[in-house]
């Protein structure tokens, strides 16, 4: 293990463009389930339909009742180690940006200040007719007064939460922001992502395909560990606290 993390460190500090590609993964020391780890992910208490555009649109109470438990516990959710190495490496200018699948808002809460969401965020909400606005705080207390689904003060039509659902493309921009860090990195650090969300998990492809290096801290293997300098296999908050030690005893770095 101390081998790996120098070997990181040292790619770290080699690399003139690192960026930083996450996934539900790096948020579970945070109390966030994710998807599909057996026994604990998401997809074992919440119906996967529930999350789709389809489901949305045709009844979008669903989404809103399953939802309700999880907004909040994402809303209430702290930062953990690796968010916060993630932020540190950014200050240091060591990383360029985060990528993040999550929707949970915690790489902003630890203090990155370049990310990218390509799946959406649950800051805001939108209404699906005249596009106006809803902080989440704004359609959280809807939620609260009984107004199931919450609906636009205006034209009083559905407000949706800023998140890509199952059948949604994902924000043209961020997705094309990333892409293009993706293809100019020289190093991707995967953090806590299965990699099998497409198109997310073409991210790495790109940046393999232009010469890019990878770092993979995951638990599980992944379809991509093979092409990777350095994997491990292990919970990231103790990974990223032993990555900013190893950072620290480097004297030029502190
Ligand atoms: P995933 O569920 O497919 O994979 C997560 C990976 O993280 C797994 O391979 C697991 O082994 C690993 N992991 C779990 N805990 C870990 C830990 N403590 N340390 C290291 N690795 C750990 O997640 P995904 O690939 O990100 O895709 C699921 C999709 O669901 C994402 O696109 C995301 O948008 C969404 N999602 C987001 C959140 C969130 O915002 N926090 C939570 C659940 C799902």
């Amino acid at each position: 293990m101390d081998e790996k993390i120098r070997k990181i460190v040292d790619l770290i500090l080699s690399s003139k463009y690192t960026v930083a590609l996450t996934g539900a993964g790096i948020s579970t020391e945070s109390g966030i389930p994710n998807f599909r780890t057996p026994g604990k992910g998401l997809w074992e208490k919440l119906p996967p339909a529930a999350f789709s555009t389809w489901a949305f649109k045709t009844n979008p109470k669903t989404l809103y009742e399953h939802g309700l438990v999880m907004f909040g516990d994402l809303l209430a959710a702290k930062p953990n180690p690796a968010h916060r190495m993630l932020a540190i490496l950014e200050e240091k200018e060591l990383l360029k940006v985060v990528i993040t699948q999550n929707i949970d808002g915690l790489h902003h809460k630890a203090g990155s200040k370049k990310v990218f969401e390509i799946h959406g965020h649950l800051r805001t909400g939108t209404c699906m007719k005249c596009g106006k606005k809803y902080k989440m705080e704004e359609i959280m207390e809807k939620l609260k007064e009984g107004e199931l689904p919450p609906r636009c003060d205006d034209c009083k039509k559905v407000i949706k939460p800023d998140i890509v659902l199952f059948g949604d493309s994902l924000p043209p921009e961020e997705y094309g922001k990333s892409l293009d860090a993706a293809k100019k990195c020289d190093l991707m650090l995967v953090l806590g992502s299965s990699l099998v969300v497409a198109p997310a998990s073409g991210l790495p492809a790109a940046a393999l395909r232009e010469g890019a290096k990878m770092v993979i801290m995951n638990k599980m293997a992944t379809g991509y560990d093979r092409e990777a300098e350095v994997v491990i296999h292990k919970p990231l908050g103790k990974t990223a606290e032993a990555v900013l030690k190893e950072l620290e005893s480097r004297p030029q770095n502190i």
